[in-house]
């Protein structure tokens, strides 16, 4: 299956939940789910009746991989791995989607949303421990250390950036050093700091058909 390149506000309204697929806008009042909380299309307002379970299932592993950026056979994997691991498996398979690469860019801040994160991974502008790592998917660990590169602070992205750095709130298992252009992961992510309204058990549920 390809990535999605079409309106990622479909992709919200489709799911009826603000899924923070765009940066900025999200936080406004241009939100398309917060003006029009139905899906898209001629028969996106006629009534729907309650979800079946597997109707459940189904849509809470679509708005994990949606908000992730993920794709259904590297989901997959991500549901694998959590499932060979201690603990609970829906709250490891979010732990893990959190600990991507991408998705730590945006959480520290330096990027909008998931998708610029992943772009700016691609485009090679980051260091983990020291050596650049331009996979988005890269899983960082515990201590961490991640870097905006010396050779990339003189673009203009990243000196506007040097300016609001920080004033965003970051979850607290990650520290940000804005002043030097880097983060720090001091500790795995809890369940109640993974802040996605998807319902975990209903995707191990699915998995576990
Ligand atoms: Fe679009 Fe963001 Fe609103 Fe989703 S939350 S509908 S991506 S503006």
């Amino acid at each position: 299956m390809a990535n999605y390149n079409g309106p990622v506000c479909r992709l919200c309204r489709r799911e009826g939940t603000k899924l923070f697929l765009k940066g900025e806008r999200c936080y406004s009042d241009k939100c398309s789910v917060a003006k029009r909380p139905y899906p898209a299309g001629q028969h996106g307002q006629r009534r729907r009746g309650k979800l079946s379970d597997y109707g459940m299932q189904l849509r809470e592993k679509q708005k994990a991989r949606r908000i992730y950026g993920v794709l259904e056979r590297q989901f997959r994997r991500y549901f694998k791995a959590a499932s060979r691991t201690k603990g609970v498996t829906g709250e490891r398979l979010l732990q893990l989607l959190e600990l991507r690469l991408d998705n730590v860019i945006y959480r520290l801040g330096f990027a909008d949303s998931r998708a610029q994160a992943r772009q700016l991974v691609n485009h090679g502008h980051f260091s983990v421990n020291g050596r650049n790592v331009d996979i988005p998917s890269y899983l960082v660990r515990e201590n961490d250390e991640i870097a905006v590169r010396e050779s990339s602070r003189d673009r203009a992205y990243f000196k506007n950036l040097s300016e609001v750095l920080g004033d965003r709130r970051i979850p607290e298992w990650l520290t940000l050093d804005a002043a030097n252009m880097t983060g720090r992961v001091v500790r795995l992510p809890e369940r109640d700091e993974i802040d996605i309204p998807v319902q975990e058990h209903y995707i191990v549920e699915k998995y576990s058909r």
